[in-house]
């Protein structure tokens, strides 16, 4: 691949060359353990996108939603007496019903628009070029009948 920008040979798959320049090394220190993240500029210029956040949001709402059927399961037990059988059923029943409810409303308003983003990104990205002359970053033409 030539750089289409210079035109030098020197060219280098970005997701290779993002390997290439960044490392996490562990080194035993006196009282523990030292970790070290460095990573060159040409690593950092090829970088990857970033993943879409939402994994920390979406454990503290099932943490929200147990903990209100846990509530409700023991309001309901001492307001009507209910068996404790019947009431964990009921509890089970309503936390799948809800969670499988705010999964659906979350894929289908944001979450999906924002990992389809997210692939479509990496895709771009692991077809990235980078020149190493020039630093310019272009797309791998496309192999046809590969
Ligand atoms: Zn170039």
């Amino acid at each position: 691949m030539n750089c289409p920008e210079c035109g030098s040979p020197e060219t280098k798959k970005c997701s290779l060359a993002y390997e290439e320049g960044t490392s996490y090394t562990r080194t035993e220190v006196p009282g523990g353990k030292e970790e070290h993240f460095s990573q060159t500029p040409l690593a950092a210029h090829c970088a990857p996108p970033e993943k879409p956040a939402g994994g920390a949001f979406k454990a503290a709402a099932t943490a929200g939603i147990i903990a209100f059927f846990a509530w409700a399961g023991y309001k309901a037990v001492m307001a009507f007496k209910l068996s404790f059988h019947w009431t964990l059923w009921a509890m089970a029943g309503g936390f799948f019903i809800t969670v499988g409810a705010v999964r659906i409303l979350w894929y289908g308003l944001m979450g999906k628009s924002k990992k389809v983003r997210y692939d479509e990104l990496s895709a771009a990205w692991e077809r990235s070029w980078v020149c190493l002359k020039c630093g310019a970053i272009f797309a791998e033409e496309p192999h046809f009948g590969a």
